[in-house]
């Protein structure tokens, strides 16, 4: 039996997968290979609510109620779709004898699919890594919620929360978190008492990386909630209680939580590939890193460069363009399996996005179209629907999806 392996179950990693065990059955092909989905962790995390379970009180959600709504059990997903699934963390490659070593096994390989995505990037800024808290994992997400929580049970003063990183992340959780307050102050029995919540914004906008349209609306919106945004301004140390900016003032914060940039999956450095801007695998739009020497592997999503033929511009580290990839990846190995000469290409194109500002509001780019405020929430509500539905059968996508919905409106009390 010949073996495909997709290292990393992320959007790319999954959705490489599920194409594959799909495509296999229809080409007769499910007897003479087998795909395994290798990831450390047990679940597949849907990054894009992670703000929401950051900003949900633990008398309104238990934590493994919160879990089921962004966290979905891997061996589930794929049960009966075609793939095994097999936790364990990827260690080592050897490229020439086909061979992965995983912390626990190896396993040797035909094809591969190389999907590990990428990490919080720090940028070396002095005592970052150590005192910010990153938003990346369920983890994550439960231990930001934990110390707004315990700080607003304890403390006789407005709770100091410091953002760092204006992009999409970054004005997610603020806002949020923002929206969360009067809830908590009404728990907490108190008056008169909040949070100053401040965005630290490197470049002159907050969303820097889209259009100066979007980026106003969002500002305005930010300063609706009563968000503060420093601009032009980065943070150049941080300890315990103090982040220093590139001014030469300091900002004192009992939260600092770190959104500012992302780099590529450690362990991927190691890998023989080339590679571009942040050690991004440099992958053409067969998603295949140096084809004349490799042409059975594969690379999608965050831990890959590929640049736009024209433009250069790099395809924005984000879900949609991770899972596109996937599929290509899938269909490519296919073709190669079945001695096809045509290969499929990524289609670049710009995607919708959509970013949540608190509440029941968003602002969603699609095409030339900018959505904002409700219509633009509804819409973002729809597109996680549309996921859950390419991942899970279609009565459990409807059961989580509902009951996330349910559980996240709770805490919008600013509109
Ligand atoms: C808080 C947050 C919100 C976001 N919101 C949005 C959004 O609204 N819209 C959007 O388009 N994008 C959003 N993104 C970006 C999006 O999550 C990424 O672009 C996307 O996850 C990339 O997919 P991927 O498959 O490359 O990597 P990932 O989804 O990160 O998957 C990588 C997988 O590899 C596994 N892995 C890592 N190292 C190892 C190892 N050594 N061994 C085994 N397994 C390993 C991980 O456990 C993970 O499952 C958000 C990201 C974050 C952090």
């Amino acid at each position: 039996m010949k073996h495909i392996v997709i290292l990393g179950a992320g959007f790319g990693g999954l959705q490489a997968a599920l194409t594959l065990g799909k495509q296999l059955r229809r080409h007769h092909l499910s007897e003479e290979y087998s795909v395994t989905l290798v990831d450390k962790n047990r679940f597949h995390t849907f990054t894009p609510l992670l703000y929401e379970i950051a900003a949900t009180s633990p008398e309104t959600a238990t934590n493994l109620e919160l879990q089921t709504l962004v966290s979905f059990p891997l061996e589930r997903l794929v049960r009966k779709r075609g793939v095994a699934f097999m936790q364990d963390t990827f260690v080592a490659l050897d490229l020439d004898r086909k061979i992965v070593a995983l912390s626990k096994s190896r396993i040797g390989f035909d094809y591969l699919v190389i999907a590990l995505g990428s990490e919080p990037y720090y940028f070396d800024i002095p005592g970052l890594d150590t005192y910010a808290l990153s938003l990346k994992t369920f983890d994550d997400a439960i231990r930001i919620r934990d110390r707004v929580v315990s700080l607003f049970r304890t403390s006789e003063r407005n709770v100091r929360i410091i953002v760092g990183g204006g992009g999409p992340n970054g004005v997610e959780i603020a806002s949020e978190i923002r929206q969360w307050i009067p809830e908590l102050d009404e728990e907490c029995g108190r008056k008169n008492c909040g949070a100053e919540i401040t965005i630290v914004e490197g470049s002159a906008r907050v969303l820097a990386a889209f259009d100066e349209k979007t980026s106003e609306q969002a500002m305005k919106r930010l300063h609706t909630l009563g968000i503060s945004t420093l601009l032009n301004a980065r943070i150049t140390k941080a300890d315990k209680e103090r982040a220093y900016l590139s001014d030469g003032t300091s900002k004192n914060y009992d939260i600092l939580i770190w959104t500012g940039g992302v780099t590529t999956n450690s362990a991927v450095n190691s890998l023989p590939l080339k590679k571009g801007g942040r050690g991004r695998i440099e992958i053409n739009k067969n998603t295949v890193p140096d084809e004349a020497k490799y042409d059975s592997v594969f690379a999608v999503g965050d831990n890959t460069l590929l640049l736009h033929p024209l433009t250069r511009m790099p395809t924005p580290l984000m879900a949609r363009p991770a899972i596109v990839e996937g599929r290509v990846a899938a269909k490519n190995i296919i073709a190669a399996i079945t001695k096809r000469d045509r290969r499929y290409g990524y289609p670049f194109r710009s995607y919708p996005y959509i970013a949540p500002l608190g509440g029941k509001y968003a602002i969603a780019k699609v095409g030339r179209f900018t959505l904002s405020g409700l219509p633009a929430w509804i819409f973002k509500g729809f597109t996680e629907l549309n996921y859950f539905f390419s991942i899970m059968p279609f009565p459990t996508a409807i059961k989580v999806w509902f009951k996330g919905l349910k559980i996240f409106i709770r805490n919008d009390r600013l509109g």
